[in-house]
């Protein structure tokens, strides 16, 4: 029997996943990207622990450690002094088994293009697809050429082309309101500002927040702390038809006046910055046609608040080679088994609450990180100060996910892949009770 055929649509951090996990199966994998050379947007990226407990499964962490620091934990500053409103770390807090990782998405991508050529996938650049045939399970690419697998995955991001095709609508992403201005500086542009309290932040392996009215700022070590990401949100102003611009130095700066000395200071060593705008997407009807599935931003874009878009993005990948695998294994050995339409239904139903609360948890992280100052914000702090990382009897929660114990447990402590297994293995027994 033939290797099942599943084309990607779409080389970001989900198509490269979704591939090296698919040939781990022992799948045949074609991914097509229109861009001409595989570049990275944006500069660093954080990995969670459900990220990179898939990694550690892959064989790929320790090269992706080689890149990156480890993240103790994560700390909210208050925007104008930088008092420290709530340390949450990764081990002790949030009782966290894989590394919080940091690094620079060109290393991240890096690592999984090379794991990909290892592999043996067959990654065509130049390949922008245009069209779907969902009853042949093929894609038209610009260029006129038709490719054909036994799967499709549409893994081609937020303006995804694929989503309109399943959905038989446009359904462009939404404006969330907030843009992010974003940049990377060297470890010697931070040292040559000759500030002590610089100098403490850059040899502590942090992710630090600070959060102030209608805005944020985060800042981490990547390169194995010999450069810093710094990402910085304001509310949008960019026109509807702008995604993306160079960002203007002074103008970042004004919007930031008045914050934390600290803050301030990296600011001036800021190279130069991008200006981003940040969209989202409300919950699909549906994230397949027959079989053809979407994964990561194509179906549920987040807003970043969380770190988990690209982490998604990976357990979307994997979650689908898993199950495609064991469908392949009991193609070949003649099991009753779930046809390939509801395979990629059981990746459906395994994802979708999941990223539905992330993305209600993304809009209400935008409230907690952004409360003007006042009682509110009063309020904020002080449970924030006071959070004790405990877990709460049934039925009662934080009145914040950032310190919502049972909340990000689930998220962080996932198994994604142990959890397709699971999914596929009480999918089979149904079908064996039923057939019995
Ligand atoms: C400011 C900011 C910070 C973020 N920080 C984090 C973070 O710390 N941690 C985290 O997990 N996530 C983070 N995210 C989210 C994360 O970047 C995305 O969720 C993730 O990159 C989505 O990956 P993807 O593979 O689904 O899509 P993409 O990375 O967008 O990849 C889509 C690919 O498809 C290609 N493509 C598009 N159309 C076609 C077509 N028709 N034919 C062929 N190819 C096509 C594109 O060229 C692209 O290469 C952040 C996002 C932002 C904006």
């Amino acid at each position: 029997m033939q290797p099942l055929r599943v084309v990607i649509v779409g080389g970001g951090i989900g198509g490269l996943s979704c591939a090296i996990i698919s040939r781990n199966q022992g799948l045949d994998v074609i991914v097509l990207e229109k861009a001409e050379k595989l570049t990275p947007v944006g500069a660093g990226i954080q990995i969670p622990p459900n990220a990179s407990r898939i990694w550690s499964q892959y064989g790929l962490l320790e090269r992706l450690r080689e890149h990156s620091s480890i993240s103790k934990a994560t700390q909210l500053r208050r925007w104008k002094d930088g008092e420290l409103l709530c340390s949450r770390s990764v081990g002790e807090e949030l009782d966290a088994r894989w590394p919080w990782l940091v690094i620079h998405r060109a290393d991240y991508q890096r690592v999984l293009v090379d794991e990909c050529e290892r592999l043996g996938v067959d990654v065509r650049l130049k390949s922008e697809v245009q069209d779907i045939d969902f009853d042949n399970t093929k894609v038209t690419l610009k260029n006129g050429d038709i490719i054909s697998g036994d799967v499709i995955v549409g893994a081609d991001g937020l303006w995804s082309t694929l989503r309109a095709r399943i959905l038989g609508h446009d359904s462009p992403p939404q404006e969330t309101g907030d843009l992010a201005y974003r940049g990377t500086f060297s470890l010697e542009a931070l040292q040559a500002l000759r500030s002590p309290a610089v100098d403490e932040l850059c040899q502590q392996s942090l992710v630090t927040m600070w959060i102030g009215p209608e805005s944020h700022s985060v800042f981490y070590p990547v390169r194995c702390g010999k450069e810093f990401n710094l990402v910085m949100t304001q509310p949008d102003d960019l026109p509807a038809s702008v995604k993306t611009e160079e960002g203007d130095l002074d103008a970042m700066k004004a919007v930031f006046e008045g914050w934390d000395p600290l803050l301030r200071q990296i600011l001036t060593a800021f190279p130069s910055v991008l200006r981003w705008k940040m969209m989202h997407h409300d919950e699909l009807a549906s994230w397949t046609k027959g079989n053809v599935a979407l994964l990561g931003d194509a179906c549920h874009p987040l807003l970043p608040y969380q770190a988990q878009g690209a982490a998604m993005a990976v357990e979307d990948g994997a979650i689908i080679a898993v199950l495609l695998g064991l469908y392949q294994h009991a193609e070949k050995n003649s099991l009753p088994h779930p046809s390939i339409p509801e395979t990629l239904k059981l990746y459906e139903s395994l994802q979708k609450k999941r990223t539905t609360t992330l993305h209600l948890g993304s809009i209400s992280n935008q409230h907690l990180y952004h409360l003007d100052d006042g009682p509110e914000q009063e309020e904020r702090d002080r449970i924030l100060k006071e959070a004790k990382f405990q877990e709460l009897p049934d039925g009662s929660s934080e009145p914040f996910i950032w310190i919502d114990l049972r909340y990000q447990k689930a998220i962080l402590g996932r198994d994604a892949v142990g959890d397709a297994r699971d999914r596929w293995e009480e999918t089979m027994a149904d079908i064996g009770k039923s057939s019995a």
